[in-house]
């Protein structure tokens, strides 16, 4: 298939017969461009985005979780910080922050894009929709550890999750894609009494390494699978759409402008003819001149001139 040819954005569960292993592949396309687009980004830092991206989608399908998963790699080299949002329904909105002056080497590593001096950190925040006392946000950092966005992840989910865990990401320009395949516990920490395919983790691993990265994003989904597993009995396949959505609005920067104070947005149209605030996630500008910044304290105001697209 040709790379132009346009895919579904879609993530697909799967089971192994006979074996507690489960696997999940996520295709980005049109949702992946919408990021792209919005972002001008060396081509090495875009790809660790896409990367991330699908890794955040997978995982986010991997929880019983209602929420949203928040994974940041933050970097003490050029690039300060890597950040994807998802839901456990496929929305998902990702951005980079790449630090002034940053000088890029076009075939940059992930380690030299965000681990030169070995401080790098890897973040995962769970956010559940509705907190109560026993449902809070939950946070985990550990040290940055791997070579790749897969590496980095696989790491986290060894040590926090014990659950093990195998990640193939790959993205370009126009996809981002990633398989993710996951060993069950077994009841009681034994091989499960079902289990008539003790190999099978072991099994589907090896053949899953054969997939290079050009495979991963260039083939449709279900054309990974066959090229990968065409011997092996998956099934209870069920099927999601993914897709770019940021949840920015007028109101949440108007909130956000009322904290700032009178005193600190007065200062700022002293200097400017307007306050204006980018989303950093789909770069959405809003503006507020010196006609609607008054109004931000004027309590009961509505607040509707209009957002710019960038
Ligand atoms: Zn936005």
């Amino acid at each position: 298939m040709s790379s132009q040819d346009a895919q579904p954005d879609s993530l697909q569960r799967f089971l192994l017969k006979g074996a507690p292993v489960r696997g999940e592949i996520v295709s980005l396309d049109g949702a992946w461009r919408q990021v792209v687009e919005r972002h001008q980004l060396p081509e090495c830092v875009r790809d660790c985005l896409g990367e991330l991206s699908a890794a955040a989608l997978l995982l986010a399908a991997s929880l019983k979780f209602d929420g949203s998963l928040v994974l940041q790699i933050h970097g003490d080299g050029p690039v300060a910080l890597l950040v994807v949002e998802c839901d456990a329904v496929g929305s998902f909105r990702s951005t980079v922050k790449i630090r002034e002056d940053a000088t890029i080497a076009e075939d940059a590593t992930l380690t030299e894009l965000v681990n030169v001096n070995g401080r790098g950190r890897f973040v995962v925040t769970l956010d559940p929709r509705t907190r109560t006392p026993s449902r809070q946000p939950y946070q985990g950092i550990v040290p940055f550890e791997g070579r790749t966005v897969a590496d980095v992840l696989e790491h986290y989910m060894t040590r926090s999750e014990q659950v093990p865990t195998r990640l193939w990401l790959a993205a370009d320009g126009s996809r981002a894609a990633g398989l993710l395949l996951q060993r069950l516990p077994d009841e009681g920490g034994h091989a499960s009494a079902g289990s008539t395919d003790p190999d099978g983790w072991n099994r589907l691993c090896l053949l899953a390494d054969t997939v290079s990265r050009d495979e991963l994003v260039a083939l449709a989904a279900p054309d990974v699978l066959r090229r990968l597993f065409w011997q092996e009995p998956l099934h209870g396949f069920d099927q999601r759409d993914c897709r770019f959505a940021c949840r920015c609005s007028r109101d949440k920067v108007i909130a956000m402008l009322q904290m700032l104070g009178r005193e600190e947005i007065e200062s700022i149209l002293t200097e400017r003819e307007s306050v204006e605030v980018h989303c950093e996630f789909c770069n959405l500008a809003y503006r507020f001149d010196a006609v609607d910044a008054a109004r931000l304290f004027v309590p009961g105001a509505h607040h509707t001139a209009p957002d710019i697209p960038q």
